[in-house]
């Protein structure tokens, strides 16, 4: 076969399974709305769970940020992509979250892949949840390290793989608030699982900084658990995009030595860590838009008991109907559009096989009255 035979082929099966992958562009989006093809939708498919990609004062501090420092960061931190906005922001983070250091990452999938990777060595064990996301999946199953994986938030069976070991760490990896599921993890048990088998915690709260806890410290926060590792990102509640690894001096160190994806990568833009600094400021302060999403949560919640979709125990901003079958699930999301709702079809391998979902989530930023516009269509749609 040759490379266009075998992509051609790659992409017909693709396209058997209903698993056929697509981008649509918007040509508006202001929060709450987005609009494709010159008709305008309500949106429940976005992680800006506060609102703050909109924000005025982010908008103005990136401006400000761009006259300020340029546009590029211009290399590498370790060359000179390392501005004083950089290391002003790194330890506002670690103050606000109470560790020694932050690290900044282009993404939350560097982050992950470089934490993962630079740590994990052959004699190694990585133990990670079931349904942790592929970034950290992905490194460890490419990382010398054994990796094992737990029933979702399944206590007893993590304990049976944290057994006794003669050499090597163990790294025991789960995600605050589930991304594709939108329940918590038990925090404060898997702690003390790893606690009693001498391994390190690392936590990706990528779903619950800025949204839960104390001005928005996140799950952690929330459960009164310190992680010898914490992620989080800014593509979601900060509105905005990047992340920063939380951890003690030395690992920050050591990842500033064996992290590749820090030494051999552009470095954010100064003007987008002064974005980042003002996001963190609202986020801080914004205890009316978590009480506001809190509601909205609420309200959903209590409007969708009787849907004849399965449900997920989330009390989260992510709320999945599980529908099953690839094609029923895009069939729905497609009704749903009819009916001005913007929802996407997330499918295998994103999720496992058969639990084709319809992702809903909520934010500050929307009504009462577009919760009910949901829940009405969601009940039309079943039907
Ligand atoms: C979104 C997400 C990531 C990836 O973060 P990016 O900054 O978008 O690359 C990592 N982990 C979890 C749990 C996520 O939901």
């Amino acid at each position: 076969m040759s490379w266009q035979q075998r992509i051609e082929s790659a992409l017909a099966q693709q396209q058997e399974k209903d698993l056929f992958r697509r981008r649509q562009a918007y040509e508006h989006h202001q929060g709450r709305e987005i609009q494709f093809a010159g008709r305008s939708y309500l949106n429940f498919s976005s992680n800006d769970y506060l609102g703050l990609s909109q924000h005025p004062a982010l908008i103005a501090a990136w401006q400000q940020g761009a006259a300020q420092w340029g546009v590029g960061s211009t290399s590498s931190g370790h060359i000179i992509g390392y501005s004083q906005e950089h290391q002003q922001f790194e330890q506002e983070l670690a103050t606000w979250l109470g560790f020694d250091r932050a690290l900044l990452f282009i993404s939350g999938y560097s982050a992950n892949q470089a934490v993962i990777s630079a740590l994990g060595q052959k004699s190694d064990l990585l133990v990670a949840d079931k349904l942790c996301h592929i970034s950290m999946l992905e490194a460890a199953m490419q990382s010398a390290a054994q990796l094992k994986r737990f029933q979702h938030n399944d206590i007893s069976s993590l304990s049976r793989l944290l057994t006794a070991r003669e050499s090597g760490e163990t790294l025991l990896m789960t995600e605050g608030i589930f991304s594709m599921d939108g329940d918590s993890a038990p925090l404060a048990a898997l702690a003390n699982q790893a606690r009693q088998a001498g391994a390190w915690l690392m936590v990706d709260d990528a779903h619950g900084i800025g949204v839960m806890g104390d001005e928005g410290r996140g799950s952690c926060q929330v459960q009164q658990v310190k992680p010898d590792i914490l992620v989080v990102t800014f593509g979601k509640a900060f509105g905005c995009s990047g992340a920063a690894v939380l951890c003690h001096d030395s690992t920050a160190d050591y990842l500033l030595q064996y992290a590749r994806h820090l030494i051999y990568s552009t470095m954010m833009p100064a003007a987008q860590v002064a974005t980042l600094s003002t996001a963190l400021q609202v986020i801080r302060q914004a205890c009316h838009l978590r009480a506001r999403l809190q509601n909205n949560i609420r309200h959903f919640c209590e409007g969708a008991s009787a849907l004849p979709f399965q449900r997920l125990p989330s009390n989260s901003a992510i709320q999945p109907l599980i529908i099953g079958e690839n094609q029923v699930a895009l069939t729905l999301a497609a009704r749903l559009r009819e009916q001005g709702i913007w929802l996407t079809a997330i499918r295998p391998p994103t999720v496992p096989q058969g639990s084709a979902r319809l992702r809903i989530t909520l934010s500050a930023t929307h009504s009462n009255e577009d919760i009910e516009r949901l829940l009405e269509a969601l009940y039309g749609s079943a039907s």
